[in-house]
């Protein structure tokens, strides 16, 4: 079908233009339209996170993500009270469309195979339990007695009974579906180039024409850096490649999420019987370009992990390995109205953005429509960014 073209629309404006169609963009665009609102959502096409990603519903901290950014930590642990909340939501939001996304919450257990990791996860989980998450801490006879998939080498786990798994292609094609039901226009493979205020509201540059919008939210992952940078303001997004692999069906295995306390990997098994292995492998971009390739050697490596964690893995045949393009900025969310821009939005959920998608769209559709998010909002202020950013200058 031939995309829809901005000049083609009766209309050149909108009250609220949405960039960007992951999984934060379509439901930002559906809440937005749920509220009276007309609401067009412009989406690029290629790349894309909400596309790519494993499907794992996180709530404790990441091992992977404390290893690689020490420094992101304590901002890490600010967002840390919505992981929670933000599994829920998705169950919440799957009733209230009358969808079904495969979702399972049973449990992710984070595995140590040395004392010493296992040390890290007495230290992690007492953190964690003062932020109010609830863990806890399991020894090698329970791991034999809830999960022996485990090889030999799990010494112990963090067992988090709130994590779980979903099927993000599956609930990806039924939160579109959702949103044009209610109205929404989506304008595909059309890039927004650059932003201008105008007073009140926008005009949008794209490849198909331009657009004026009342409000703009940017759901544009990696892609939002360029569009705030257009119109004068900072958000520092970075693009990160990783890698994914998915294996043919086999008979129920694997009940957890597993992940493990030093190395990064990520495993579940969907309720097609595939199981899926990532947890933040790196690709590669493409020589002079902004896509993600595969890199062979985290294939090897990703996979070569998951069968020492599981052993009976050897058995099950690699199907598809892909790549995918991670939004990171300071660990935290990016979510509200830039500074000195009224009406223009950032909407960047977070580290482990799949399982904020659905929620911290909808505290954004409430700071855009003036309702309580019910959430302090401050931490996630795109304003910090700025003083950030003026400290740096300032040589601070
Ligand atoms: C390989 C991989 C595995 C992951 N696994 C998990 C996981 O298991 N669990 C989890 O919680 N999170 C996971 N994540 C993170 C999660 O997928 C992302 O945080 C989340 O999908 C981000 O959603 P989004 O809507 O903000 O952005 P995206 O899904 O990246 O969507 C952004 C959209 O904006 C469009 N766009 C960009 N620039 C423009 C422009 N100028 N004009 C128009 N459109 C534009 C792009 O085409 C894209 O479609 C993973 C990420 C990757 C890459």
């Amino acid at each position: 079908m031939s995309p829809i073209r901005i000049d083609e629309l009766p209309c050149r404006q909108t009250d609220v233009a949405v960039i960007g169609g992951g999984i934060v963009g379509l439901c930002l665009a559906g809440f937005l339209a749920q509220r009276g609102r007309a609401v067009t959502l412009i989406d690029a096409g290629g790349s894309s996170a909400s596309t790519a990603n494993a499907g794992s519903l996180h709530v404790q901290m990441q091992s992977r993500f404390m290893r690689l950014f020490p420094q992101r930590v304590a901002g890490f642990e600010q967002q840390l009270p919505l992981y929670p909340r933000a599994v829920e939501y998705w169950r919440e939001f799957e009733r209230d469309i009358g969808a079904d996304f495969e979702m399972k919450v049973s449990g992710g257990l984070m595995v140590a195979e040395t004392p010493e990791q296992f040390e890290f996860l007495v230290t992690k989980s007492r953190r964690e339990r003062e932020l109010g998450l609830s863990v806890e801490l399991l020894e090698r006879g329970d791991l034999e007695r809830i999960a022996p998939y485990l090889g030999p080498a799990a010494y112990g786990a963090e067992l988090c009974a709130n994590e779980g798994k979903l099927n993000p292609l599956r609930c990806n094609a039924q939160v579109r579906a959702w949103a044009v039901r209610l109205g929404v226009t989506i304008v595909d493979r059309c890039k927004v180039e650059r932003l201008c205020a105008i007073s009140p509201g926008f005009t949008l540059a794209t490849t198909l024409g331009s657009l004026q919008a009342r409000q703009v939210a940017v759901a544009a992952g990696p892609g939002a850096r360029a569009l705030m940078d257009s119109v004068g303001a900072f958000l520092p997004v970075e693009p990160e490649p990783l890698h994914m692999n998915i294996t043919e069906a086999a008979p129920p295995l694997i009940l957890h999420l597993v992940q493990h306390a030093e190395r990064s990997i990520t495993l579940k098994q969907l309720s097609t019987g595939q199981v899926v292995i990532g947890g933040g492998w790196p690709a590669k971009l493409a020589p002079g370009s902004d896509y993600p390739v595969v890199d062979p050697a985290s294939l090897i490596g990703n996979v070569s992990l998951a069968q020492y964690m599981v052993p009976s893995l050897a058995q099950l045949q690699i199907i598809r390995t892909w790549a995918g393009l991670n939004s990171k900025v300071d660990g935290r969310g990016v979510l509200g109205e830039m500074p000195g821009l009224p009406g223009l939005h950032a909407a960047i959920p977070g580290d482990a953005g799949y399982t904020l998608g659905p929620l911290t769209a909808r505290l954004v559709a409430d700071l855009m429509t003036g309702r309580d998010p019910g959430v302090d909002m401050q931490p996630y202020s795109p304003m910090r960014l700025q003083e950030e950013e003026l400290r740096a200058l300032a040589g601070q």
